[in-house]
């Protein structure tokens, strides 16, 4: 590892120690859908390698950390803000088809450039069509819950992303009140 490789590492396992980060939304998910603990993502980060930096000319460096909880290798993926806080991004289990192992890409596809989302915007990894069954947000104390989304989803990460179109349609129905469900619970089919 470079001299600067190190002093980042080191500046994350100090961050850590002292329980002195942030976690993203994303993060904050992940850990409450139970994908991973607390105690695994501080220990990838007390112990781990950093095993790609991802330059970005709108944000700082993001740098993809690669450890291990009990002989699972865990990606865990944080940068350093503008004001000096470690925030950690998202974690995910390295598995094919975007790694070979965990330490080593697959060639990629190839990315077409025919309008279509191809590449997670956060991992860079493959995204495959799905319908998302229950596509759910809380907006003004009120669960909205809409049935049969279509969506991209990330096969590495698990961001899900929806298209303009979709989105407008969702609004929509929203906007109308073309829902079934009662008290807090709105309902909303994405099809009709
Ligand atoms: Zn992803």
């Amino acid at each position: 590892m470079s001299t600067q490789l190190k002093t980042t590492m080191d500046w994350i396992k100090g961050r850590v120690k002292e329980t002195a980060y942030f976690h993203s939304e994303h993060m904050v998910r992940y850990l409450t859908q139970r994908l991973f603990s607390i105690e695994e993502i501080e220990s990838v980060l007390l112990d781990g390698k950093i095993l790609e930096i991802h330059s970005h000319p709108l944000r700082n460096d993001c740098y993809l950390i690669l450890g291990y909880s009990y002989n699972k290798p865990i990606h865990v993926m944080c940068t350093k803000d503008k004001n000096g806080n470690l925030i950690i991004l998202y974690a995910y289990l390295p598995a094919n088809p975007t790694w070979k192992d965990e330490k080593t890409r697959t060639q990629s596809k190839g990315q077409t450039m025919d309008g279509n989302l191809k590449k997670c915007f956060f991992c860079n990894s493959e995204i495959e069509p799905i319908t998302v069954g229950n596509f759910d947000f809380r907006w003004e104390g009120d669960l909205y819950v809409i049935k049969g989304v279509p969506a991209g989803l990330c096969v590495q990460c698990g961001e899900k992303y929806i298209s303009a179109d979709a989105s407008k349609k969702i609004v929509a129905k929203i906007e109308q009140e073309d829902f079934t469900g009662k008290d807090e619970v709105l309902i909303f089919e994405y099809k009709g």
